[in-house]
């Protein structure tokens, strides 16, 4: 667990994505932003006992937005916890099972994109447990010294949550704190301001303008969806430089059209672009780069093994099963 500021703190699971527990300011009383992959509601409930007490829980659950990788686990833990599951009306549709997002663009590039084609494109039904984010008040609910901020581009209703009296930021997926197309980077969790989730990215315009509004708040500290914890100088130097030098792709489906989506979900989408490359090849591509980022993992410690049988070609680690990387 890592500190972003007072009463901030980051859960970071299996190196790849991050929730946070965040005091409110009434003693005992917390908020749970995002609740990661499937699968992770006891370790999200074992590190809660931890940090506060044993059977603990959150006035609610907020998501920053509805990706799998973001609200995974969120009908368990809402279910064990009994509590809401709070999001922005506009992610609503997906995470209700009404609308599926914006496809995911494997044509934009790099080693998520290559990878986006074998993630999951229906999420859990939340319909019995989720909220409207009420949009009719700045200060997102419980949590009363911040406010939340739309950053659309990711996601459609994705927010962020910014606390003014330390400039501390939680910037959801609207960029992120490691380089995402380098697996070393994401494994070891080199520090770097970046473009978050190129291949979920809707509208590259909404995604440069969500950088800058961020930007424009100067923290002094960040916790992003993914990444490490950035405090000091260099959190908002680093942001400021990503918004001034935003790089869009090269190429990309949304690149020149953006999806359109509304409050019930996708609107209009830009044509579908030529996959070139073979559904094989890029299921023993993405195998090649899997078994990398389980060897990354695990390398060093493991002890020479024996050849794996026909038909169970990746290592045995939970990157290697296509279906439990979803969108970042
Ligand atoms: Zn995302
Ligand atoms: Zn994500």
């Amino acid at each position: 667990m890592d500190q972003v500021a007072a009463g901030v703190h980051q859960l970071r699971i299996k190196r790849f994505v991050n929730v946070y527990f965040v005091e409110t300011g009434t003693p005992g009383e917390w908020v749970l932003i995002d609740t990661g992959l499937p699968g992770l509601d006891k370790e999200i409930i074992a590190a809660a006992d931890k940090l506060f007490y044993p059977g603990t829980h959150p006035e609610a659950i907020i998501l920053t937005h509805g990706h799998l990788d973001h609200m995974g686990s969120a009908k368990e833990l809402a279910a064990h916890w009994h509590v809401p599951v709070i999001a922005h009306p506009l992610e609503l549709p997906y995470i209700t099972a009404k609308a599926l997002y914006p496809p995911s663009d494997p044509t934009v590039g790099g080693s998520l994109a290559f990878m986006s084609r074998f993630f999951p494109t229906q999420l859990p039904d939340l319909t019995d447990v989720a909220e409207a984010l009420p949009l009719d008040s700045e200060q997102p609910p419980y949590l009363v010294q911040w406010r939340w901020l739309h950053v659309p581009g990711h996601a459609p209703g994705q927010i962020a949550f910014f606390r003014e009296a330390d400039r501390t930021l939680i910037g959801a997926d609207a960029f992120a704190t490691t380089n995402h197309e380098s697996i070393p980077a994401v494994l070891l969790g080199i520090p770097e301001i970046s473009v978050a989730g190129a291949p979920f990215n809707y509208d590259w315009e909404k995604c440069r303008q969500s950088v800058r509004t961020l930007a424009d708040l100067n923290p002094a500290a960040i916790g992003c969806g993914h990444g490490p914890v950035i405090k000091g100088p260099e959190a908002a130097a680093g942001l400021r430089k990503l918004a001034d030098n935003y790089q869009l792709p090269a190429q990309g489906r949304y690149l020149d059209e953006p999806a359109l989506t509304d409050a019930s979900g996708v609107e209009h989408l830009p044509p579908k672009p030529a996959d070139k490359l073979p559904k094989q090849a890029a299921a023993i591509g993405a195998g090649l780069l899997l078994a990398g980022a389980a060897w990354l993992l695990v390398g060093g410690r493991r002890k020479k093994r024996k050849p794996s049988k026909p038909g169970k070609k990746y290592a045995d680690t939970t990157y290697a099963k296509p279906g439990r990387r979803p969108g970042a």
